[in-house]
């Protein structure tokens, strides 16, 4: 049983009862069912067969998450393009990704050819879907074209587990076409909740908007989105089933604030597009006394084995892709383990704890010692008159790299320098010490919301 059957009988019952919300539409389970029929039946009358790659540009759309129901449905191979490439970086990655259609939402039709979604839908022909069908994600981060990220359904989630959870209001804040995303649409599908989808570029007074008008009780933060509601002079008050938050270091002292605001209902889950679910931390664990739980990224979720090798984190089971597009798969190159590119190590209790990913590592000093990043943008936050933090390694001729920071702070006038020196080196020794500071009003983010190191050290480069 995939997803998408349960997601079909999920929307057989109930009709009347709303599924979708985004911006000025909103779809009854009826209405929705009726339209991924309809949109799979487009599809198929243009031509698409089981098995065929059909590339989605799309943005947070009802229509749009019920596309990619659609073409499931038909056992085909949903290839998720990322939101702001270029446009012959897109037509590059289009070209790799092998498809047979290109799906546009109207409003990126301007970048992309392909059938526009809205002139898609066809007859509400019933179908059985097909047993078996992949998704293709984009990795984000890596210079060039990103990599396609293949993962087949069977090995994923075990979603008759899921359909077993109380169905709730779920406000998704992230791309649909990310695995964060993808991941909250399907959940609140599958589990007869109503999904609500708030913008593709997140915004904090959507969100306590929608949180407040739609009576939302389940969402998920990237951190900076997190960072940004929890400083909104509306931000909301403990109304939350669940709070999720993960896809980028979270500062201990905002998940602190998370808890003494929201109560404790706030977890943290690590992951990636590669493998989609790696690690949490139920919020029944996060134990304000206990600060090491608020640094820890949990458990393992079942099923999946990590290991530390080298300081680095590996990882193999189902939540794993098959491997890369147009490359030989893991099982045959790693015996099916990943590298995730993250360092961290596991307590006596088998908690794993992040140090930071390997390319954020700030490498200094006459011996090269490594400087987590992350140890200091944690820190930096805990000081006064400091919001947001970003440590970045600086070339230097003499010593390598320098520390570098970047701070979102309260009052510009209020920052001294010297004294955020001298607090670093007091709680983490002399090789942390900052050797520059840039006051910016934010910091830079990916498309999905994480602070974008990057083009911080582009700055230097
Ligand atoms: P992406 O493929 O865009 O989802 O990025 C995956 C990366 O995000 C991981 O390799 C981690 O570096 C980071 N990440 C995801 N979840 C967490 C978490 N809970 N804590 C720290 N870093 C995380």
């Amino acid at each position: 049983m995939t997803y998408v059957d349960l997601v079909l009988r999920t929307l057989s019952t109930g009709g009347e009862t709303e599924a979708l919300i985004g911006g000025d539409t909103r779809l009854t389970r009826s209405q929705a069912r009726d339209l991924v029929f309809r949109l799979a039946d487009g599809l198929t009358r243009r031509g698409v067969r089981p098995g065929d790659g059909v590339a989605v540009f799309i943005g947070n759309t009802p229509e749009a998450v019920l596309l990619t129901v659609a073409v499931h449905l038909l056992g085909c191979r949903l290839v998720y393009v990322p939101p702001e490439p270029g446009p012959g970086e897109l037509a590059a990655l289009i070209e790799k990704a092998e498809v047979a259609a290109v799906v546009v939402d109207p409003g990126f039709s301007d970048r992309l050819d392909g059938w526009h979604l809205q002139d898609l839908p066809g007859d509400p022909v019933e179908r059985t879907p097909a047993a078996d069908f992949t998704t293709v994600s984009y990795t984000g981060g890596t210079t060039g074209l990103p990599k396609l990220a293949v993962h087949p359904e069977r090995s994923s989630v075990k979603w008759e587990a899921v359909r077993r959870m109380p169905p709730s209001t779920m406000l998704c804040n992230t791309l649909i076409t990310h695995g964060s995303g993808a991941g909250v649409t399907r959940m609140a599908l599958v589990t007869g909740s109503k999904l609500v989808l708030g913008p593709s570029r997140f915004d904090a007074d959507a969100f306590v908007r929608l949180a407040r008008d739609e009576e939302v009780a389940t969402t998920m933060f990237v951190p900076p989105m997190m960072y940004e509601v929890l400083d909104h002079p509306d931000c909301p008050g403990p109304q939350f089933l669940g709070v999720s938050v993960g896809g980028a270091m979270l500062s201990p002292h905002r998940l602190r604030q998370a808890v003494e605001r929201w109560g404790p209902v706030v977890f943290q889950a690590y992951g990636m597009t590669e493998a989609l679910g790696i690690a949490v931390m139920p919020a029944t664990e996060v134990d304000l006394s206990r600060p090491e739980t608020l640094r820890t990224v949990g458990r393992p979720v079942p099923g999946m084995e990590v290991e530390i090798r080298d300081g680095d984190v590996w990882v193999r089971g189902p939540m794993v892709m098959e491997g890369y597009w147009g490359e030989p798969p893991l099982r045959e190159t790693a015996d099916g383990w990943l590298n995730t590119g993250d360092m961290g190590y596991f307590d006596d209790n088998g908690y794993l704890y992040l140090n930071d990913r390997s390319k954020d590592v700030i490498v200094t000093g006459r011996t090269s010692d490594n400087v987590y990043s992350r140890l200091l943008d944690d820190f930096l936050v805990t000081l006064p008159g400091i919001r947001q933090a970003a440590a970045v390694g600086r070339p230097d001729d003499a010593l390598g790299e320098v520390v570098h920071l970047f701070l979102v702070t309260d009052d510009d006038n209020a920052v001294d320098f010297d004294s955020i020196r001298d607090s670093v080196v007091a709680e983490l020794g002399e090789l942390y010490q900052p050797s520059g500071v840039t006051i910016v009003s934010q910091l830079p983010l990916t498309k999905v919301g994480k602070v974008d190191k990057r083009r911080l050290r582009a700055r230097f480069r």
